[in-house]
């Protein structure tokens, strides 16, 4: 097929990719509107494979929305949890579950191959998917204060560290990686620490003060995911376990993302010793409270800026490398079963 040719087919290819329903806005600044109306979109497109819920609600009342994807199947299924956006200006993470979110979908469909096996994974798990559970935060990042004007005021006279596209914390200038309730709030302190609200580095007064931690909380107590994926956007690295927790898991958690590191080119990261500096995010709130695999995953190349990349090296700096890296911890944790330790075997959900 000469060149023109090559051209034309590739353009009409998108144009009928398009209709039937990619939303996902890969290069621009996408907001929390955009993202919830896509959602909305998908969830309207894709049934019967999905299902839309609010899990709670942020400090200034926004919702917190996750995507359910699933099928029928005669197994039994593992709930997969994938969360983006707990830090304000890292939204290359919510852009990554968004098109992770469509694209496996549309493979599902069978209208897209970037997940030749989407279905068979739908027969073994149940992803949740939270690609924004900092609403307040990212809509501060994005200077974006409608329907939160009346918040305007409050948010001004937070200690801001630096412009707001590197704000980080949640609307009240907490650090909501830093306040989850896993024994460590006490002893929490690194290099940025704040002793007020700001807009990084605060830990809060107390662990769980956030709402959104709260929020968050409660839904993972209840959905008892066997493996959740946190997504940051600092230096393509894998924080994906301590020492505190890591005989709970029969070596799987540090063999699955061996795999990954090796067949997406990030960075596996040594145990976490300190938890001075480890303590109190997401992640290890999981694998404390309810002993289940949980990893922090860093994208795209370390920056000496506080904020992220530009919006339009989305795809250049992240998805190339980690399109496929969701799927990957499945491949690698459906080979591990043998090793799994008894809470994974034995899981059970409040929800369904
Ligand atoms: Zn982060």
């Amino acid at each position: 097929m000469n060149f023109r040719f090559s051209i034309y087919f590739l353009l009409l290819n998108l144009s009928v990719f398009a209709q039937m329903g990619y939303y996902v806005e890969d290069n621009l600044k996408y907001t929390n509107n955009a993202i919830n109306d896509d959602l909305y979109k998908i969830n309207k497109e894709f049934q019967p494979f999905v299902k839309l819920d609010t899990i709670g609600f942020s400090e200034f009342s926004l919702p917190i929305l996750t995507l359910k994807i699933h099928s029928e199947s005669k197994h039994k299924k593992y709930p997969i949890w994938l969360v983006g956006n707990i830090h304000a200006r890292e939204d290359y993470s919510s852009k990554m579950l968004m098109k992770f979110a469509n694209l496996f979908l549309l493979s599902v469909v069978g209208l897209n191959n970037t997940y030749d096996k989407a279905s068979k994974y739908l027969e073994f798990f149940d992803f949740y998917i939270s690609p924004v559970v900092n609403p307040d935060g990212l809509k501060i990042a994005h200077e974006d204060w409608v329907g939160i004007e009346k918040f305007k005021d409050s948010i001004m006279k937070i200690k801001r560290i630096d412009s707001f596209s590197a704000w980080k914390a949640n609307g009240l200038g907490v650090d909501l990686n830093s306040n989850f309730d896993d024994g460590n709030h006490l002893y929490k302190c690194t290099a940025i620490s704040q002793e007020v609200p700001a807009s990084e580095g605060y830990k809060g007064c107390f662990p769980a003060e956030a709402k959104e931690t709260i929020v968050l909380q409660n839904f993972v107590n209840k959905l008892n995911p066997i493996l959740t994926l946190s997504f940051h956007t600092k230096g393509n690295v894998l924080f994906w376990g301590d020492c505190d927790t890591y005989d709970k898991f029969n070596n799987v958690d540090s063999l699955i993302s061996g795999k990954v590191a090796q067949k997406t080119g990030l960075k596996m990261m040594n145990l976490s010793y300190n938890p001075i500096n480890y303590g109190c995010g997401l992640e290890n709130y999981i694998r404390v409270k309810l002993d289940m695999l949980a990893v922090c995953v860093e994208l795209s190349p370390m920056t000496n800026r506080r904020e992220q990349h530009p919006d339009n090296q989305f795809n250049k700096l992240v998805w190339a490398n980690v399109a496929q890296l969701p799927i990957i911890y499945l491949e690698e944790l459906l080979k591990t079963k043998e090793l799994w330790p008894n809470q994974m075997k034995n899981y059970f959900s409040e929800i369904d």
